[in-house]
C-alpha cells in the first residue's frame, strides 16, 4: 500500500503537524515523522480537517441525470473537500424503496470519488399520505438511518408522529422540510419587504416556524430525535434553542447560502437567487450565524440543488428552486464564519464533519484526525482568494449563485480511506 505524509499541516488549524497516511488508514500524527517510503505533500499554511459529510445533497439520479448524475455529484463533492454526502430521496422513481436506495448506494460505491449514504423518504411517492417502506430501506444493502421527503414538508402531524415512532426502534431519524404548504402556495420569495415592492408572493417565515414548533413538541411527545432541514430564519432559530433547553431532541442544519444571501439579491429578478427555502434579511442571516457558533444550529448542509440551464434560465416565476452548492461551501463557510471570527476551524470540523456523520449515524466518517483513524481527510489552503467560475464546476449543473464573486479558501486536496480523489484542486 502507498504511503503519503502530508507535512506541516495546521490540523483543525492548529499547529503544524504532519500526518502519515498508511494505505486506507491514518498511521501516525506528530512533528518531523520520517517521509521513508512516502509520497510527500508539503502543506505549509494549510488546514487538515475531517473529510466533510453532507446531510442534504440532490444527486438527482436516478431520474434527472440532466441536472446531475451520482458520479458528477460526487466528483464535484470531491472538490468542495466531502469524503461522504446523503443523497435525498426525490429523485424518479423516489427512492421510497429498498430497491431505489440499494441502486443510489451502489452507484456511490462505484463513483469512487465520496461515499454515498442514500436518504430514504417518509411516505411514498412524497405524496405525504401513506409511510414508505422505512424498515426495508434501513434493514437494506444501504443501511438507510435518515428519512425525508425533503422538496417536500410532511405536513400531517399523524403521519410525522408515526414515522417518529417508527425510526425510534432503529435509532433512525426524520428530516424534515418545514414549510406548510397552506401558507407557501404561490409564494415566489421571503415574505416581507422586498416582496410587497416587488410584488411577488410572499413566503412567511411562520410557515416554516409553525412547523418546526409542531414538530419539536412531536419528538419530545414521540421520545424520538428530528432533525430540521435548512433552518432560514431568526424565529426558527428561537424554537430550537428553546427546544434544546426543554431537552428535546432536535437537530438542525443551514445552508451555506442562508449564512451570506438576502433577499435584496431578489431585485435583480436573477433566477439563480430563487430557492427554497427562500433567500430571508440580514437580520435573519445574522441570527443563523450566531446560532451556528452558539450551537443552537449544529451543522453546515448544502442542500446541493443541481438544474439545468432551461430550468433556470426563464422568467423568475417560472424558474425551479435551488442552488448548486457542494464546491462553494467550505469557501462560504470560511467567508462567512471563520473570517469574521466567529468560528475557528476546529469548530467548522464538528459542525460540517463529526456532527453531520453523527446525525446520520454514519460509521467511519467524521472521526478526529489521529492515528488508528480512516483517513477520510480534506486539506484547505484558507490563503487562496479567487473569484467563482462555474465553467470549472464538477458538477453537471451550473446554477450557483456566486458566479464571478471573490471568495477566500480552496480545497487542494480530499483523500477517501487513503485515496486522493483530488490533487492540487483537481480530480485525481
Ligand atoms: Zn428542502
Amino acid at each position: 500500500m502507498t504511503k503519503i505524509l502530508i507535512r506541516g499541516a495546521k490540523v483543525l488549524g492548529g499547529e503544524p503537524q504532519d500526518v502519515l497516511i498508511d494505505g486506507e488508514t491514518i498511521e501516525a500524527v506528530g512533528s518531523d515523522l520520517s517521509a521513508e517510503g512516502a509520497q510527500v505533500i508539503e502543506a505549509e499554511g494549510q488546514v487538515l480537517l475531517p473529510g466533510l459529510v453532507d446531510l442534504h445533497t440532490h444527486l438527482r439520479e436516478p431520474g434527472r441525470e440532466d441536472s446531475e448524475t451520482v458520479l458528477t455529484g460526487t466528483k464535484a463533492a470531491a472538490k468542495g473537500g466531502w469524503t461522504a454526502v446523503h443523497a435525498m430521496a426525490n429523485t424518479f422513481p423516489v427512492a421510497d424503496t429498498a430497491g431505489v436506495v440499494e441502486q443510489v448506494w451502489r452507484l456511490g460505491r462505484e463513483s469512487g470519488y465520496c461515499d454515498v449514504q442514500p436518504v430514504g423518504a417518509v411516505t411514498v411517492g412524497l405524496e405525504g399520505k401513506q409511510l414508505a417502506e422505512l424498515g426495508a430501506m434501513h434493514e437494506s444493502a444501504a443501511g438507510v438511518m435518515v428519512f425525508s421527503d425533503d422538496g417536500k414538508c410532511v405536513d400531517d402531524a399523524v403521519i410525522m408522529r408515526r414515522a417518529l415512532e417508527y425510526v425510534k426502534a432503529f435509532d433512525g431519524v426524520v428530516a424534515q422540510h418545514a414549510q406548510e404548504p397552506r401558507l407557501t402556495e404561490g409564494a415566489q420569495m421571503n415574505e416581507g419587504v422586498v416582496s410587497a415592492e416587488l410584488g411577488l408572493g410572499g413566503w412567511p417565515a411562520v410557515a416554516e416556524e409553525s412547523i418546526i414548533a409542531r414538530d419539536v413538541l412531536l419528538a419530545e411527545h414521540v421520545g424520538s430525535r428530528v432533525h430540521i432541514c435548512h433552518l432560514s430564519t431568526a424565529g426558527s432559530v428561537e424554537i430550537v434553542r428553546w427546544a434544546k433547553s426543554k431537552g428535546i431532541d432536535v437537530t438542525a442544519e443551514v445552508t451555506p447560502h442562508h449564512l451570506l444571501l438576502t433577499d435584496e439579491l431578489v431585485r435583480s429578478y436573477n433566477p439563480v437567487y430563487k430557492v427554497n427555502p427562500p433567500l430571508r434579511t440580514e437580520a435573519d442571516v445574522m441570527a443563523l450565524r450566531e446560532a451556528l457558533a452558539d450551537g443552537t444550529i449544529d451543522i453546515i448542509a448544502t442542500d446541493h440543488a443541481p438544474h439545468p440551464r432551461e430550468d433556470k434560465d426563464c422568467e423568475w416565476a417560472a424558474a425551479a428552486m435551488g442552488m448548486v452548492g457542494l464546491e462553494t461551501a467550505l469557501s462560504v463557510v470560511q467567508h462567512t464564519m471563520v473570517d469574521t471570527g466567529l468560528l475557528d476551524w476546529a469548530g467548522v470540523a464538528e459542525r460540517m464533519s463529526a456532527n453531520p456523520a453523527k446525525i446520520g449515524r454514519l460509521n467511519g466518517h467524521g472521526r478526529p484526525v489521529s492515528a488508528g483513524e480512516p483517513a477520510n481527510l480534506t486539506l484547505v489552503d484558507p490563503a487562496y482568494r479567487g473569484a467563482v467560475d462555474p465553467a470549472g464546476f464538477a458538477s453537471r449543473s451550473r446554477n450557483t449563485p456566486y458566479e464571478g464573486r471573490e471568495l477566500p479558501g480552496r480545497v487542494t486536496h480530499t483523500f477517501l480511506r487513503g485515496r486522493a480523489t483530488v490533487v492540487d484542486g483537481k480530480l485525481a
